[in-house]
């Protein structure tokens, strides 16, 4: 078996192939390349941790009062090795794609020194900054659900010190950059401008916190303002389903603010938004902006807020030996882990198809916003649609189903290690949709 961190080897003679990242979209990636390459390529994964983090259900641990760090990460570096790829864990400082090399700084332990490698390709997998400290006011006053820390924060709150007051719910302004402009994944379609990186978790947690209000005699979903610097909120899913999201929420007695503009700061007694509104709250669980690292702004492969500029096969159009996938690839909008897992299996191909080692170079990216989100008390909702990008597909289901599926798809993920097959995704389809509900 290959051990189990390694540094690159550098007498390998195959084409080397440098990932950069290494959760959802980093192993995924990674694993694609080497099941359409095979043999023909070497590969390393560099990330400054080397467990992946399972975002997705963080709001449900927190809900259901278990600290989210006990369930949610999944060690990468012995799949990873099972597959022959090298791990090294660093912090990634630089890229020069004009001399194909990367500077990272392995940090394990402190005082490394910073070390240069060079690449055959590059797939950056590196995901964004979620800017909270850009938020006024987050760190005295604000809770979110989009790492551990977040989550056992507001878990802590929530079950120990909340008082019953309001609640209020949202996503700060996301700044997309210009890199998917003109590209049209559909005919007639587009990758089009979000005001908000995505939400289906604001979504998710609207949901979720009534239903658990009720079950803590806390009140209901009149407790709860979901508010979104967009049009609509969760706009992504399309129109037909945001109407029908809208409807049931507003019958439920949800309070929904749009156009807020962004977050102006937060405060003890609440939300204040750009707009000049604000809302009462004594729980602000918000989304900050997903922004691009530092150190990718400016660079020739970045767009105009440092989100990486691919065509819809993932592949830098100026360096096409770069590509990008998952959160940090400009076309990612929404920011959606299912859309990572889409491109990574596009990447294998292209890269595998670029060595010889496939015919088919596959199709380019159709994306599809897949999401399952939680709702409490073993419900969730199921949405598949494509109609933002010129699609015509707008799918919305509530019910047990979904929850089951959330929950075996996660079971699925960590006994296969990230390789969901197609499957896995397929067989959800025809269950939420067809079948059950
Ligand atoms: C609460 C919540 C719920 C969600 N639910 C869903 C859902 O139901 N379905 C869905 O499809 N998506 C969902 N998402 C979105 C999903 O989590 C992201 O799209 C996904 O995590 C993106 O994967 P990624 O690998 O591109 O980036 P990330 O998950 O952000 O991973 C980036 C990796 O790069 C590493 N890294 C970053 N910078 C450096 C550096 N300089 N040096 C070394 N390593 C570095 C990080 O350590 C990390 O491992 C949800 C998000 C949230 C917040």
């Amino acid at each position: 078996m290959a051990a189990h961190s390694t540094s690159p080897r550098t007498t390998d003679p195959r084409p080397h192939v440098l990932v950069l990242g290494g959760n959802f979209a980093g192993l995924g990636v990674a694993q694609k390349i080497r099941e359409f390459a095979g043999d023909a390529v070497r590969i390393t994964v560099v990330d400054r941790k080397s467990r992946l983090l399972y975002v997705p259900n963080i709001p449900l641990e927190v809900f259901e009062n278990r600290n989210p760090a006990e369930n949610l990460f999944m060690d990468i570096v012995r799949p990873l090795a099972d597959d022959g790829i090298d791990f090294v864990r660093a912090e990634v400082n630089a890229i020069d794609p004009v001399a194909k090399s990367v500077r990272w700084t392995p940090d394990e332990r402190p005082g490394s020194a910073s070390e240069t490698c060079r690449y055959d390709y590059l797939v950056v997998a590196l995901g964004n900054r979620l800017a909270f400290d850009r938020i006024e006011g987050y760190a005295e006053h604000g809770h979110s659900v989009t790492d551990t820390f977040q989550g056992e924060k507001l878990r802590r709150y929530l079950h120990e010190d909340y008082r019953g007051g309001p609640i209020a719910i949202g996503s700060a302004r996301f700044h997309q950059g210009d890199g998917a402009r003109g590209l049209e994944p559909y005919p007639s379609g587009a990758i089009p401008y979000a005001l908000a990186a995505c939400e289906g978790p604001p979504v998710e947690v609207m949901l979720s916190m009534a239903d658990w209000l009720k079950r803590h005699d806390q009140g209901g979903p009149e407790k709860v303002t979901v508010f979104t610097p967009g049009e609509l909120i969760a706009e992504d899913a399309g129109v037909q389903v945001v109407d029908q999201l809208l409807g049931i929420a507003g019958r439920m007695g949800f309070k929904y603010l749009n156009k807020v503009g962004d977050i102006k700061r937060l405060t003890a007694a609440g939300v204040e938004f750009l707009d000049g509104r604000s809302v009462e709250a004594e729980l602000k669980i918000v989304f900050p902006d997903w922004r691009a690292h530092d150190f990718l702004r400016g660079l020739p492969i970045a767009d105009s807020e440092g989100f990486i500029v691919t065509d819809l096969t993932m592949r830098n159009p100026d360096f096409p030996n770069v590509f990008a996938v998952g959160d940090c690839a400009a076309v990612t909008v929404p920011k959606l882990g299912a859309i990572g897992h889409q491109q990574a299996e596009i990447v294998g191909r292209r890269i595998a198809h670029d060595l010889g080692r496939l015919a088919d170079p596959g199709a380019p990216l159709a994306p599809v916003v897949y999401c399952i989100g939680d709702m409490g008390s073993g419900r969730a909702f199921y949405i598949r649609s494509n109609s933002w990008f010129g699609g015509d597909t707008q799918i919305l289901k509530m019910g047990r189903v979904p929850h089951l599926l959330k929950m075996h798809y996660k079971t699925m993920f960590y006994e296969r290690h990230g390789k969901v097959p197609a499957w896995g995704l397929d067989a959800a389809e025809l269950l939420a949709e067809k079948v059950f509900v």
